[in-house]
This record gives structure tokens, sequence and C-alpha cells, in this order.
């Protein structure tokens, strides 16, 4: 029973060993309570569009629409939800590797501005239709650092995509420098709507919105910036936010050039 504490008032080995069995109770009972929190969110997250499947697959089985326009609009529903749900999957899948410390990484030698460059390319057809701008400056001195190629661009995308998706006008600035010979660093910086300095803390958790509704409307699963996290910290870096609402936010990564594998130990 966890509520029954190891009662010792007293200074020495006895009563630091009743305080250290205390505090490991205390940490598996906040254990226990992340860990029910985190599956009642995920039933609910997959039981929203889990009832717009249903709810739309049913209007259309018993024909109740008045125009073909309108079975579009639900068809087009369907389809938006059910990549949704792929994409939650997904999503919820890479995490869980991630935490069980079960991906291997493909370290080598990489050329940031190349992922860099491969990147903003990639990302470039939806900043088009969005009507903004992107800008990749790199330092001439960057060095190779040791990383995955392929979870650097992971990162970055996911970055780029959430620029892209809570901006509005103005443009995405995207800029690699050397810190000093030992690290790197990154920043993606974008003149969207912003977060509020109250909310910064918690924008790396899993499912974590600033506003539910709206991050639906734009398709996200409330997932992307837990799995940067853990992207970064395996390849050794760290990650901060900046933001100002209304005017903009600043995410920058400052990566080891060199680290060996363990997220522990590679800490800055
Ligand atoms: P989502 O799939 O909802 O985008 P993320 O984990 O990627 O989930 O981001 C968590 C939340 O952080 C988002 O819902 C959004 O409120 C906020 N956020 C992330 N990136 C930005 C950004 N560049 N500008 C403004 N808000 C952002």
């Amino acid at each position: 029973d966890l509520h029954a504490r190891v009662k010792v008032a007293s200074g020495d080995e006895i009563g630091s060993l009743a305080k250290a069995i205390n505090d490991l109770a205390k940490d598996l009972q906040r254990y226990r309570d992340t860990r029910s929190e985190f599956f009642a969110n995920i039933s609910h997250e997959l039981r929203t569009p889990i009832t717009y499947l249903e709810g739309y697959a049913k209007v259309l089985k018993e024909g109740l629409y008045q125009t073909e326009k309108e079975k579009e609009q639900y068809l087009d529903i369907i389809y938006q939800e059910s990549l949704r749900l792929c994409r939650l999957i997904h999503d919820l899948f890479e995490l869980s590797k991630m935490e069980e410390g079960k991906i291997s990484l493909n370290l080598e030698w990489i050329d940031l501005r190349e992922v860099l460059e491969n990147s903003v390319r990639k990302a470039s057809l939806k900043v088009k239709a969005k009507g903004i701008g992107i800008h990749l400056t790199t330092a001439e001195d960057l060095p190779l650092i040791w990383g995955d190629g392929l979870r650097m661009e992971q990162i970055f995308i996911n970055l780029m995509d959430n620029a892209i998706r809570y901006t509005k006008q103005g443009r995405i600035t995207v800029e690699a420098g050397s810190v000093n010979s030992g690290s790197v660093r990154v920043s993606i910086e974008d003149t969207g709507i912003g977060i509020p300095e109250t909310e910064l803390p918690y924008i790396f958790e899993r499912f974590y919105r600033v506003e539910k509704s709206r991050s639906r409307e734009h398709g996200g699963t409330g997932l992307g910036l837990a799995i940067v996290k853990k992207l970064v910290e395996l390849q050794g870096g760290r990650i901060r936010v900046i933001s100002e609402l209304g005017k903009g936010t600043r995410f920058e990564i400052q990566f080891p050039v060199k680290h060996d594998g363990n997220p522990e130990e590679a800490r800055l």
C-alpha cells in the first residue's frame, strides 16, 4: 500500500533511509497517476476521430444528405479523420518505441546544411500554399555532426510544419551556426500566433495543445513536440522555446558535435 508511509523521525541513517523509501513511494504514485492520465488521453484522442467516422458513415449509409455537394463534404470529413487516425497511431507507436529505448539510431557524420536544405525543400510546397516565406541561413564554418540524418530531418520537418501551421503571414527563418567548437545551434523562427508564456512549460508534453480546437482544425495530434524533444535528446541535444503572443515563436536546438548515443550522458 503506497499510502502506508514509513514513519521515522530521526536524522541518522535509518531516518534518511525512511525518507528515501517515502520518496520512492511518492515517485511510484506519480508514475501511476501519469500513466492512467496517459491512457485516458489516448482513449479520448482515439475516440474523437472514430466518432466522426461512425457518424458521417451512418449519414451516408442512410442517405441523410440533400445534395451531392453535401455528400462530398461528408466523404471528405471521413477521409481527413481516417488520415488523422493513422497519424495518431503512427505517432503513438513512435513515441512508445522511443520511450522504451527501442529505436536504433543510424549514427554517422552528417552535413547539417544538407539536412536543413532537404527539410526546407520538403516544407516549401506548404509554405507556398500559405503565401508565407521561408529562409535558410547556415554559417560557413558549420562542422559535420555525429547524428542520424533521417531523424534530424524528422525533427526539422516537424518544427517547420508547426511554424507553417501556426503562422498566417510573414516568414519562417531557419538558421544554423556553431556555438563553440563543441556544439552547433539550429533555430526555427516564425512570425505566427505565438504561445502564451503560461503554456510554454507544457508544450513538449504528450497531447498538450494550447488550443485544442485550433490544433484539430490544422490536423495536429498534439504529439509532434513530444517526439521532437525525444529525438533531440536521443542525439545528445537540447531544445528550448521562446515565444511572444501575437508576434511569433522560436525553437532553438543545440546539438553536441559528437556524442556517445546515450541521451543521459551526452547532455551538454
Ligand atoms: P500539434 O499536433 O497540436 O501541433 P505539437 O506537439 O506539435 O502538437 O505542438 C503542441 C502545441 O504547441 C500545439 O498544439 C500548439 O498549440 C503549440 N505550438 C507548437 N508550435 C507552435 C508554433 N510554431 N507557434 C505557435 N504555437 C505552437
